[in-house]
C-alpha cells in the first residue's frame, strides 16, 4: 500500500511563520515529492468550534483565509485533497466508536491538551467536545488511512493517542482496518514550536503574538522590531545570550548562509554572528534587520500569490467543494470497514440473518 497524508490547521485566524517552518513549507515539498499515494489537508473547523463554540462567525470567515494561505504557499489541489472537516459526517461517527476505546483519565494525561485548557482559562468549564478533541484527531487520521502525519511538535501526544486507539480497534476486532500512523516532524529544532514574537509561549493564532504570512511589508518589519531579544543586552557592547533570544530563534528557522552574501556580507555564517553577538559589540537592530532582510524575501512570493487567489474567491469555495467530495467518499469507505469489524453491519450480514433464522426454526 502506498503511503498517504493527512495533516491539516484549525481555522481559528490566518496561518502564520509558525505554521509555515512547522509543517506548511514541508507539506509543500512532500506533496511536490511525488512519494505519497495522496495527500489530504484538512481544515478542521469542527475542532476549532470545540473553543470557539459562542464565536461560529470566527471559524466560518477563517476557513477561507486558511484555504487561502494553503493556495498561497503552494498547495496544489491538483495534487492534494483539500477539505472542511465538518463536511465529512463519517468523521463524528468514527468518533463515536473510538470514544468507548478511550479512558476519561488518559485523555486527562495528555500534556498538550492540559496546557491548551490552561491558556484558555477553562479551569472547571472544560468543553468535553474540547477535551475530547484528540480522540476526533484520531478519527481524521485513520479515516483517511493516513501513514504519515506532518504537523508541528505539539501535535505528537495526539498521534501517540492515535496509535493507542488504532492498536485497540485493530486487537478488539481482530483486524487490520485501521493503520498505525507516523509523525513527521520538521528536521531543522528550531521549527518544531517556534515561538511567538514575544518570545513567551509557542507562536499561536490564539495568543495574538504572530507573523501571519499575509502581513504586509511594513508591519512584519514594525513586528520584528518589537521582537523579544536578551533583556540584559543594553548596551551594544554589552555580551548578549543566544538562548532563548526569539530573533536568533528565527535565524535559525529561516537562514541560509546565501542570505549572508547578500544582506550581510561581514559574516559568513549564522555561527560566526552568533559568536559576535555573545562577545559583545553587535546591537540587536543590526540583527534584527536582517532577520527582517529574510522574512521579507520569505514572505514576499506568498503574499503576493495569494493577492492573485483573492481574485477569484468562488474558485476557492468550489476547490474546497469538490475536496470535501472526495474526502467523504474516502471516510465513508473506512467507516464501512469499520463498521464491517464491529459487526455493526446488520442489513449487509448474510450470515447474521441466517443464523437468527435458524435459531428461531421450530
Ligand atoms: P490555535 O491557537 O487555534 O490552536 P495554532 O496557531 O496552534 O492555532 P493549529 O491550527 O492548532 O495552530 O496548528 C496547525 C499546525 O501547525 C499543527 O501541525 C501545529 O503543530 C503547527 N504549528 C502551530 N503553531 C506552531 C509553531 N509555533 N511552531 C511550529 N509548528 C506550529
Ligand atoms: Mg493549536
Amino acid at each position: 500500500m502506498g503511503k498517504i497524508i493527512l495533516t491539516g490547521d484549525r481555522p481559528t485566524g490566518r496561518l502564520h511563520i509558525g505554521h509555515y517552518v512547522g509543517s506548511l513549507k514541508g507539506r509543500v515539498e512532500l506533496q511536490n515529492s511525488g512519494e505519497f499515494e495522496k495527500v489530504f489537508i484538512m481544515i478542521a473547523d469542527a475542532q476549532a468550534l470545540t473553543d470557539n463554540a459562542d464565536n461560529p462567525e470566527k471559524v466560518r470567515q477563517n476557513v477561507l483565509e486558511v484555504a487561502l494561505d494553503y493556495l498561497a504557499c503552494g498547495l496544489d489541489p491538483k495534487k492534494s485533497t483539500i477539505f472542511v472537516q465538518s463536511q465529512i459526517p463519517q468523521l463524528c461517527e468514527l468518533t463515536c466508536y473510538y470514544m468507548n476505546l478511550v479512558t476519561v483519565s488518559r485523555l486527562q494525561r495528555n500534556p498538550t491538551v492540559k496546557s491548551e485548557i490552561q491558556q484558555r482559562n477553562f479551569e472547571a468549564s472544560i468543553p468535553v467536545g474540547f477535551f475530547a478533541y484528540p480522540i476526533s484527531q484520531a478519527s481524521d487520521i485513520t479515516a483517511f488511512k493516513a501513514t504519515t502525519v506532518p504537523v508541528g511538535e505539539d501535535q505528537e501526544p495526539m498521534l501517540e493517542q492515535t496509535r493507542e486507539i488504532v492498536r485497540r480497534f485493530n486487537m478488539i476486532y481482530n483486524t487490520d482496518t485501521l493503520v498505525e500512523p507516523e509523525i513527521l516532524l520538521p528536521k531543522n529544532k528550531a521549527c518544531l514550536r517556534l515561538p511567538g514574537t514575544d518570545g513567551k509561549a509557542k507562536m499561536s493564532k490564539s495568543l495574538g503574538n504572530c507573523i501571519y504570512l499575509s502581513d504586509e511589508p511594513d508591519v512584519i518589519k514594525q513586528k520584528i522590531m518589537n521582537m523579544y531579544t536578551d533583556p540584559n543586552h543594553i548596551k551594544v557592547s554589552d555580551p548578549g545570550q543566544i538562548e532563548g533570544n526569539t530573533v536568533f530563534t528565527y535565524l535559525d528557522a529561516f537562514c541560509k548562509d546565501e542570505d549572508f552574501t547578500k544582506y550581510l556580507p561581514d559574516y559568513a555564517n549564522l555561527d560566526e554572528l552568533k559568536a559576535h553577538y555573545q562577545r559583545g559589540g553587535l546591537g540587536d537592530v543590526k540583527v534584527k534587520k536582517f532577520l527582517n532582510a529574510i522574512l521579507q524575501e520569505e514572505l514576499e512570493p506568498i503574499r503576493n500569490r495569494r493577492k492573485e487567489y483573492q481574485k477569484d474567491i468562488a474558485s476557492v469555495y468550489k476547490m474546497l467543494k469538490d475536496g470535501c467530495d472526495v474526502a467523504r467518499e474516502t471516510a465513508a469507505k473506512t467507516l464501512h470497514e469499520v463498521k464491517d469489524a464491529m459487526k455493526i453491519n446488520y442489513f449487509d450480514d448474510v450470515e447474521l440473518l441466517n443464523q437468527q433464522i435458524n435459531k428461531y426454526k421450530d
